[in-house]
């Protein structure tokens, strides 16, 4: 169960297997470090990691325990890419700029599964691909412009036919689809507190239960206060996406925080594992109300959607996921949902996520839209760039200004209509 979390998200089937870790200490008293970060999931962990890499003194202070956020309740996919198409990007921020974040999002699964091997992470990490599968005309040529464009860029991306999409997924109902060999999947609590445990070897330290309640500048740098303890620190990473409260404004104000729920069947039988997913690679289905899947490592099926905020929608939602799995493969009809739970991501109004300086020396990244489990580890590894001395022009990823979105209280309602629309579309097929 994942702790302090309310019961229809609780039952995580990776709190449930992910290797023992002992809880981290909270902080206690003044502590003086070069940088603190604040948020313990992929994105400040990565960035620890990669500071204690280059042995630069890090603090990281999380609220609960390492984890405890999307990072260990997500899917498990790592998506390589971002939102946007290639040609997008390249139209928003110009080739240079561009050709760095397709770099950056296009290698974050390479990035993390390196990582993971480095330090001895044992997170099942398999490098399967990831496989995007059309419904209709529509999404297949969708599908086949985003391959056109990775290809022009040397990346080999490949269409699929009907017959090997159903012979890759195990079921009939695309019509075909794309296959990236860059996406991979992890167990993501493991690969969290692996990337915890790996920074505090090299020398991070690293802190549980240590809420940040305030951060005011102090001289030449920077004092972050908990409930128990002090950080002095010449430069501030803010890593702490859906779960962003008031601490820095108007950060907050940036990101739509919407829940994302997933269910997981028992291990399957040889039988089945053999006709669904073999390979292991993930799936995004194109509709517009994203369902996604992948098999783990013990042979559960786990699918993955979003929607409203509610509890009683979201244990909705859980059924809808558990009854669509059975509807692509009817061969699950008594096989058994063991875990069902769910977390917070992140939207942002253009769909990218955000690198923000808050004044100086202080530095958030954020916004990731469902999809910042290899993208946080990659971000995470930019903030440490800029932390130790990178200049934010020369990053990987664009600097832009915290933008609060308009309408921002309106934004409960605003999610659920949406939602609802996309619904109708989806069944109506327009
Ligand atoms: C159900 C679900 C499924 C998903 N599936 C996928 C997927 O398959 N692939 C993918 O790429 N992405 C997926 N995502 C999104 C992905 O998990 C996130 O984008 C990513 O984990 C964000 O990492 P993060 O480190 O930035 O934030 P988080 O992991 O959310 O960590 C933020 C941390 O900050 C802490 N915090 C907040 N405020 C404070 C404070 N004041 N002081 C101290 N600590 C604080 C929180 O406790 C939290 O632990 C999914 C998300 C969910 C919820």
């Amino acid at each position: 169960m994942i702790a302090d979390e309310t019961p229809v998200l609780a039952n995580s089937l990776w709190t449930a297997t992910a290797p023992p870790q002992p809880p981290f200490p909270r902080l206690s008293g003044p502590v003086e470090t070069e940088v603190a970060i604040v948020g313990g999931g992929v994105t400040g962990l990565s960035a620890a990691l990669h500071l204690a890499e280059r042995g630069i003194a890090a603090v990281v202070l999380e609220a609960q325990q390492p984890g405890w956020g999307a990072s260990g309740r997500n899917g498990g996919q790592l998506n390589p890419g971002l939102k946007h198409d290639p040609d997008a990007v390249e139209r928003r921020f110009g080739p240079d700029m561009a050709a760095r974040m397709l770099a950056l999002s296009g290698n974050a699964p390479a990035l993390t599964v390196d990582l993971a091997r480095r330090h001895g992470i044992a997170c099942d990490a398999v490098t399967s691909g990831w496989i995007q599968p059309a419904h209709d005309a529509a999404s297949l040529a969708t599908l086949g412009a985003r391959a056109r464009q990775w290809q022009a860029r040397g990346v080999p991306l490949r269409m699929l036919s009907q017959q090997e999409i159903s012979t890759l997924i195990g079921t009939p109902v695309y019509i075909g689809g794309l296959l990236d060999p860059r996406g991979a999947n992890v167990h993501p609590l493991a690969l969290t507190q692996g990337l915890a445990a790996a920074a505090a070897r090299q020398g991070a330290a690293i802190h549980g239960g240590s809420a940040v309640l305030s951060i005011r500048r102090d001289g030449a740098g920077h004092l972050l206060r908990t409930a128990d303890g002090q950080v002095r620190a010449r430069r501030v990473l803010i890593c702490t996406n859906a779960q962003t409260d008031g601490l820095i404004v108007p950060l907050a104000r940036t990101l739509v925080p919407v829940r994302s729920v997933q269910v997981a069947t028992a291990p399957l039988p040889d039988a089945l594992r053999a006709a669904i997913l073999p390979g292991r690679q993930a799936v995004s289905d194109s509709r517009r109300v994203m369902v996604y899947y992948r098999m783990d490592a013990a042979g559960r099926l786990i699918l993955g959607g979003r929607g409203d905020y509610s509890d009683r929608v979201t244990a909705r939602l859980m059924q809808n996921l558990r009854r669509i799995g059975r509807g692509m493969f009817p061969q699950l009809a008594d096989t058994p949902f063991d875990h069902a739970w769910g977390g917070l991501v992140a939207m942002t109004a253009d769909h990218y996520p955000h690198l923000s300086p808050h004044g100086d020396g202080i530095l958030s990244a954020t916004g990731y839209n469902g999809r910042g489990l290899a993208l946080g580890v990659a971000m995470g590894r930019v903030l440490a760039d800029w932390a130790s001395g990178t200049p934010l022009a020369a990053l990987e990823f664009p600097v832009t200004p915290p933008r609060p979105i308009p309408l921002h209280a309106l934004r409960k309602p605003a999610v659920r209509a949406a939602v609802a629309l996309f619904r109708l579309r989806d069944r109506l097929g327009i």
